[in-house]
């Protein structure tokens, strides 16, 4: 189970509508399976990210696009670590969204996905998040959806 709260995903919906019809993409600080802080990233997807792990991606001509493939930058993992540590956090998850693409993991997510994070994918029809589903790797390397539970931002105490 992943728990945030409903400001959270409120701001989760808001930066993939803004994306659209880009993938956007960013981290969950917080601690065990708890969001404390969303950490918005730019999509740093590029021709060099598909060339680097050829066997990857699948040979349509538009996975080289930000439409569809999301990459966050190390420099950028590095920051929000430095950050989580300083303010007593850890990364616990990734969050990105799927433009026209139901809220699953493709094959590509669950190729670089680490089993140590949650994934939140939120899927975006017409700029509008419709769906919205949280997935963690089982022993076998699988996916499987995971409970979100959205508590109201007021009852919070930090
Ligand atoms: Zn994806």
């Amino acid at each position: 189970m992943l728990v945030l709260t409903a400001a959270q995903l409120g701001q989760l919906i808001t930066q993939a509508q803004n994306s659209y019809p880009e993938e956007c993409c960013g981290l969950l600080l917080g601690h065990g399976k708890t969001v404390e802080q969303i950490w918005p990233t730019a999509n740093s997807w590029t021709l060099e990210f598909s060339q680097a792990m050829p066997e990857l991606l699948p040979s349509e001509p538009q996975s080289q696009s930000r439409r569809d493939h999301f990459a966050i930058a190390p420099r950028e993992i590095l920051q929000a670590q430095k950050f989580a540590r300083t303010a007593g956090l850890a990364i616990i998850g990734i969050y990105h969204s799927h433009p026209d693409h139901p809220a699953v993991p493709s094959e590509y997510d669950r190729a670089i996905a680490w089993d140590i994070y949650s994934y939140l994918i939120l899927s975006v029809e017409n700029r509008r998040v419709t769906a919205y589903h949280s997935w963690t790797l089982d022993g076998a390397r699988q996916f499987q959806e995971e409970t979100l539970q959205i508590q109201p931002s007021q009852s919070r105490t930090l």
